[in-house]
């Protein structure tokens, strides 16, 4: 199969025909084997329905509903595990991305040679105080902590060779960052297409400005766990150790202060309670490290490694 096209939707009953007749049109001018999914993410609308309803006339779109509402990220590592096509695309279920662009992203992956190509949607048309601002900072902030050079990390349209959707798992909100899950999976030819974009033609975004927020909540979670999930003690070793061995310098200044120097008492100075807190903040940071690796320990990622190729076994 030439093709997966992955479509998350959440009450978008309005579009859906219209997006699939686009998207068939442009599969079979092109020739391709693909499949359509869409993942139904808990909808309260007649998206299932329609869903039902475009499968009887097409037995290349298949459909996944879930029983509530779980997020992008579920819909999309859903549809991720049921998809057969060499490439994988990924895109909206609004019409804001367009299904012309498929071929061409398709091409990067296959004769370019690109694990991932992501949309950038360099003219935007959505509000530019709620939501081209403040992505632009986001963007930038994602770019700095992972080291992929990308305009737009959360575009919806992309392209994946089959190998990486495989080989990631797409939770919580992390759907903003897969390029970033998939560069800590080892994939590194990371690629970018301007895409147009279109203004939401039915229905409303499912976003409020909590995006925002756990956004960057979790472009935290993603660095600290890509670079110290499977090594917690690393981070809170170091840091707990020198805290505390800054506490236990300081301490032994004022000892000596204390006895030999101007014979303050030690309790008397602010520099004391300093000393007292840089200690116990360092056995806690040692003690959460310790914390840590038990539980890394036991996670049954630990050993979750991808062989690239082998020979002679
Ligand atoms: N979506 C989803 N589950 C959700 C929220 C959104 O599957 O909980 C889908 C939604 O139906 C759409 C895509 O994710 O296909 C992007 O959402 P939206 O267009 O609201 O985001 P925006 O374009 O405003 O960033
Ligand atoms: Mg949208």
């Amino acid at each position: 199969m030439d093709l997966s096209i992955v479509i998350p939707l959440f009450n978008e009953d309005e579009s859906l025909p219209e997006l699939c007749a686009w998207i068939e049109k442009v599969m079979h001018a092109n020739n391709y084997s693909y499949e359509i999914i869409l993942v139904d993410d808990g909808s309260t609308d007649e998206s299932w329905n329609v869903v039902e309803q475009l499968r009887s006339v097409n037995a290349n779109i298949k459909g996944i509903k879930f029983q509530r509402n779980y997020g992008k990220s579920a819909a999309l590592n859903e549809g991720f595990k049921a998809a057969q096509g060499d490439v994988i695309i990924t895109m909206d279920a609004d019409m804001q991305d367009s299904p012309d662009e498929i071929p061409e992203l398709r091409k990067m992956i296959i004769e370019d040679g690109f694990d991932i190509v992501s949309g950038w949607k360099k003219k935007r048309y959505d509000n530019t105080l709620t939501k081209n601002i403040p992505s632009k900072l986001f963007n930038a902030a994602a770019r700095q902590s992972s080291g992929i050079k990308l305009h737009d990390f959360n575009c919806g349209l992309k392209a994946y060779k089959k190998k990486v959707v495989k080989s990631i798992e797409v939770y919580g909100e992390m759907h903003r960052y897969i390029p970033v899950l998939a560069k800590w999976a080892g994939f590194r030819k990371i690629g970018e297409k301007v895409v147009e974009h279109r203004a939401r033609k039915y229905g409303v975004t499912k976003f409020g400005w909590e995006r925002f927020v756990n956004g960057f909540l979790d472009l935290f979670s993603i660095t600290f766990v890509g670079k110290f999930g499977k090594r917690p003690m690393h981070f809170f070793g170091l840091w707990g150790t020198l805290a505390f061995l800054f506490g236990l310098t300081v301490f032994v200044y004022l000892t000596i202060s204390k006895f030999f120097l101007d014979k303050t008492g030690m309790t008397q100075r602010p520099l004391f309670f300093f000393a007292i807190l840089a200690m116990i903040i360092g056995v806690q940071l040692f003690l959460a490290g310790f914390i840590g690796e038990l539980i890394a320990r036991n996670s049954s990622e630990r050993n979750s490694y991808l062989i690239e190729e082998k020979v002679g076994l």
